[in-house]
């Protein structure tokens, strides 16, 4: 026997593809041969520069697969447009500020708030705890990024907490400042008292803040003042408000009426009078008179609280509306009573419906949002925690008329998940509604790729509310602002430079743009001389990482690559990043334009039951875990080829071990087989070029097959298509198509067509036997390319094992190659049409055959199409292949079928307009051949079990017992096995006994033979 002798262990495929194995191989490549650092090297060849900036993963937990979904996307567009020649500056970015860090810090110290945290660590402290616990996740961010096989640059990483990122920060700031868009102003914000700050309105709309809630149902009545028996009926879920009540509120054109309720007249919406008479279970009523809402307007009420609460008894000497009824045309007259109670401390409608009558705001809270003195006896009561001592109150002041539970949906912070609270607060605002028609244009030129998530985050824009930007945190971005004691006028710092240089102290060496160090630092106000203090805030984190186009690159690097080519994150980022750095960049450039010129927004990955990843649920993968036993390749392809990028995806494990590890195994084996018949054959790749439908072998021309021709026709629509499907972002889609060309067109339906060919090494067929080499290696090389942004590691693989391994001058690593484009020149479509049929008609004719249980290995005498002309002349053209596959010796093409055929020697199948016959009928020589290629067969396994390459030709095939009318049949086509199986000649033995050899059990047709090879 003569075997092709083993290679060294690094340039060899193995026999099975072990991805595992395989990966850790290829990684060590990598970072010894620094790839990734040489092709960001290739930055000066670069047919262009496609801006990138990194939408930053907060450094307060361990990655999951969830975040690797993205990180693979971005990896995948890196990969590609490199290939296709563009420099990316594919650079890390690390968000490390903000309440999301600090609650995970405060769990480590088993803190439970703000104040503890202050009083017993201290922030010294807590800004170090801060900075090693974004280390400790960093680490691991860095080494799932490593086994993923991103190739994002970590040295150029952007730290959202560092100096210089900071300063550049504040220098948005600076724009915005001057542009008047930055105010401080009382307003109502969405404040969380577990966290101990407020929240800005993208954060209240987080996808889950809704929470069903318990709540007091309170229905009151405030007396007309004045009257002996008149009240307005009010209702609330939130009877602490009634503790900030200022006004009522009616709806001016709406009609209302006086209801009598034993000898007490009610005042309220006549549209609600029944079913909330109803609710209240008041059976005997009556309507005696009924007014318009813009009648009520005016109306003095007798609050009921005073003498408890001094502050409201001083409020009513302040502005003559407070505690009385005004028209507001936001009033819902649908639900409750029509009348509603305004608390402009605790409200934003009611907040800006006394802002614009000039009535004082009551908001008696502390940061704790617990009522302070002005509150009187409610002082020091946490505000949720008085609705029932409110609701005794109005009881025991004839105010009170029913209280229930009610079930409802309320907002909960997204972090701690406390009832969120709204508050009038003095805050820092970036005043983004005066420049939201900006906003929305800018958006309006950025490519989504999807409507859902386009239409999402515009109608998000397009509420335009002014951002809160102030956070009562500690680890943030300080904000800037410097504010006379004295004279109150503000001073807005720009840089480090900027205050070290105007500190009235001494500023230590070891001072950085935190708190509590920026905080000791003092200005002199330049206007009466005073000391001007910095305001206590931290920016929201949004603001933060928000910046990062700005921040994270140099001046010239800004220029260069901003507005960035593409980008993508999560769908749940509309209301975060993706604003953030849009609202920003307007204000910076003042300009209607976005840092993106296309956003795409992928829905999220929950685990295989369809469930949210949740640490309470225990059901999160985390990513560095799962590859220790899980393929990166087969993450990667499986993730993409899963779902449409928008789509929420269910990851389940034991999907991904099925058909993508097919795929991936697929294309292994088929270079595999490629590699070991080129090298028996001593295929140079060299010495080929394809011209058209023709080959050029160094001087000779030499003509392709239909077979080839299809094959590279089909590869140029692969190509095509792919790209397209990568331009569009439909991954799924794209790899899709991937798996189609390696499991259809090449596994299925090419390399049957061409496997026998390269049976033989007869000198005289070894012209045909280099075309196909040539075929399978130019194909198999473009679709590792195409294949090498979702697998990197198996396309380097087959790239360093296969194709290097054949031609030493090939680039160093796959990633240096350029991307293919297709060969308008190779493209055949007719020819693509004529195969359509082809392959149609030999799968109707393996239909035709299992209806009779003929085995298609068993040569059959002929098949007939009735069928069209085209039909017919499609497989005319192409008769040799389709006699070949369908394995019948003869065909017929007729209009109809013709008389003698029918009757149980023929079967047929049907499909539309085509139906072939196939005749059942075996003479002799049929059945002798059919013998031999199921002997055929039974050797072929036997010699993959035993270990041969199908390159080896094997001494001798020893086949024993078979019974006597088989041997007869068989033995006319002894040497066609031969060469079929790769074998100098095959021996016929009654008994095993006739030769010593090492026998392996077999059946055919249901009785026992004995096979010995060697
Ligand atoms: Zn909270
Ligand atoms: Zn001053």
């Amino acid at each position: 026997m003569t075997a092709k002798s083993r290679d060294d262990n690094s340039l060899s495929l193995a026999t099975d593809y072990k991805p595992l194995e395989l990966e850790k191989e290829i990684r060590e490549f990598w970072e010894k041969n620094q790839i990734r650092e040489k092709l960001e090297q290739r930055e000066k060849d670069a047919k262009g520069v496609l801006g990138y900036v990194e939408g930053p993963p907060t450094l307060n937990g361990i990655p999951h697969i969830g975040h690797s979904r993205g990180r693979v996307m971005k990896d995948i567009r890196y990969r590609w447009k490199t290939m296709q020649g563009y420099y990316v500056p594919f650079w890390a970015g690390w968000d490390c500020q903000g309440l999301p860090v600090e609650l995970e810090v405060e769990k480590l110290l088993g803190v439970k708030n703000k104040r503890e945290l202050l009083e017993r660590v201290g922030m010294e402290r807590f800004v170090e705890e801060c900075k090693k616990v974004i280390m400790k996740y960093h680490r691991q961010w860095v080494e799932a990024d490593r086994r993923l096989g991103i190739f994002i640059n970590q040295d150029k990483a952007y730290w959202t907490y560092l100096d210089a990122y900071i300063e550049r920060e504040w220098q948005i700031l600076k724009r915005a400042w001057d542009q008047n868009l930055l105010e401080e102003g009382h307003y109502v914000v969405a404040y969380c008292p577990g966290c101990q700050t407020s929240l800005s309105s993208a954060e209240v709309g987080y996808e889950g803040s809704y929470k069903d809630v318990e709540d007091p149902s309170l229905y009151f009545k405030f007396k007309v003042a004045g009257t002996a028996n008149e009240y307005f009926l009010v209702w609330t879920t939130m009877p602490f408000t009634i503790i900030t009540d200022t006004m009522l509120a009616v709806k001016p054109d709406a009609e209302y009426a006086k209801v009598k309720v034993d000898n007490e007249l009610w005042i309220m919406v006549k549209q609600r009078v029944e079913p909330v008479m109803q609710e209240l279970k008041i059976t005997k009523f009556q309507i005696t008179k009924t007014t318009t809402g813009k009648s009520l307007e005016g109306t003095r009420y007798d609050y009921p609280l005073k003498d408890l609460i001094p502050g409201q008894a001083e409020l009513e000497t302040r502005h003559k509306l407070v505690h009385r009824v005004i028209g507001e045309d936001f009033v819902d007259v649908d639900t409750a009573t029509g009348v509603v109670h305004l608390s402009p401390g605790n409200g934003e409608e009611d907040f800006w419906a006394a802002q614009k009558r000039g009535v004082p705001v009551f908001a008696p809270f502390d940061d704790e949002v617990k009522f302070t003195e002005e509150a009187g006896v409610f002082n020091g009561v946490f505000a949720r925690d008085t609705d029932y001592l409110v609701v005794e109150e109005l009881r025991s002041r004839n105010a009170f008329v029913a209280v229930k539970k009610v079930v409802h949906e309320y907002p909960t912070c997204w972090r701690s998940h406390h009832k969120l609270v709204w508050l009038a607060r003095k805050e820092y605002f970036l005043r983004t509604d005066k420049i939201n028609s900006k906003v929305l244009e800018a958006a309006e030129k950025v490519q989504y790729y999807f409507d859902e998530p386009k239409n999402r985050f515009m109608a998000f824009l397009k509420e335009g509310k002014p951002w809160c930007i102030s956070r009562e945190r500690v680890w943030g971005t300080p904000l800037p602002m410097w504010t006379c004691e004295k004279c109150g006028s503000k001073r807005l710092v720009a840089s480090k430079k900027e205050l070290v240089e105007n500190a009235l102290e001494q500023v230590p060496e070891t001072f950085e743009l935190h708190k509590p160090w920026v905080d000791r630092i003092t200005l002199k106000c330049e206007k009466c001389g005073g000391i001007m203090r910095r305001e206590d805030f931290v920016l929201d984190t949004w603001h933060n990482s928000g910046a990062s186009p700005y921040a994270r690159f140099t001046d010239e690097e800004y220029a260069r690559f901003v507005p960035t080519d593409f980008l993508t994150e999560g769908i749940d980022q509309t209301r975060g990043w993706a604003n953030s750095l849009l609202l920003e960049y307007v204000i910076l450039t003042g300009k209607p334009q976005a840092p993106y010129h296309a956003f795409l927004f992928q829905g999220l990955t929950q685990d295989a039951k369809g469930r949210k990843m949740s640490k309470s649920l225990g059901n999160i993968l985390e990513t560095n875990k799962l590859l220790e036993k899980c393929s990166a390749d087969l993450c990667r392809f499986y993730m993409m080829r899963k779902c449409p990028v928008i789509d929420f995806m269910n990851f389940d494990l034991q999907e991904l071990n099925r058909r993508s590890y097919q795929v991936l195994s697929t294309l292994y084996h088929l270079s595999r087989f490629f590699l070991q018949n080129a090298e028996f054959d001593e295929f140079q790749p060299q010495r080929y070029r394809f011209a058209g439908n023709q080959m050029l072998w160094d001087r000779t021309l030499i003509n392709l097959q239909p077979a080839d021709r299809w094959l590279l026709s089909k590869l140029q629509e692969t190509i095509e298509e792919y790209t397209l499907k990568l331009e569009s972002c439909e991954f799924n889609v794209a790899t899709a198509i991937l798996e189609n060309f390696i499991i259809e067109t090449l596994s299925r339906l090419y390399v049957p067509m061409i496997r026998k060919e390269l049976w033989t090494d007869d000198p005289e067929t070894s012209e045909r036997r280099q075309t196909i080499y040539a075929i399978l290696h130019y194909t198999l090389k473009t679709i590792t390319l195409l294949f090498n942004p979702v697998t990197p590691y198996l396309s380097e693989a087959l790239y360093q094992k296969v194709y290097r391994k054949f031609d030493a001058k090939l680039s160093e690593s796959i990633n240096f190659e350029c991307w293919s484009e297709p060969d308008e020149k190779m493209r055949d479509k007719p020819l693509e049409e004529e195969f359509e049929v082809l392959f149609k008609c030999v799968s109707l004719a393996y239909a035709a055959r299992q209806q009779a249980k003929l085995k298609r290995r068993w040569p059959l005498s002929k098949v007939i199409v009735v069928a069209p002309q085209k039909t017919s002349k499609a497989l005319r053209a192409h008769e040799p292949l389709f006699l070949e596959l369908t394995n019948v010796k003869k065909a017929e093409y007729a209009g109809q079928v013709p008389d003698y055929v029918g009757g149980e020697n023929w079967v047929s199948a049907t499909e539309g307009d085509v139906h072939v016959f196939v005749s059942g009928q075996r003479d002799d020589k049929l059945l002798g051949e059919g013998i031999m290629r199921d002997l055929a067969r039974r050797v072929q396994a036997l010699r993959k079990e035993l270990g041969y390459v199908p390159t080896d030709v094997l001494d001798a095939v020893h086949i024993a017992e078979l019974d006597e009318d088989s041997v007869g049949l068989l033995e006319p086509y002894l040497e066609e096995m031969a060469e079929l199986v790769r074998t100098k000649k095959v021996y016929l033995h009654g008994s095993r006994g006739e030769v010593d050899a090492e026998w392996h059990e077999s059946k055919l047709d249901g009785k026992r033979i004995y096979i010995a090879i060697h």
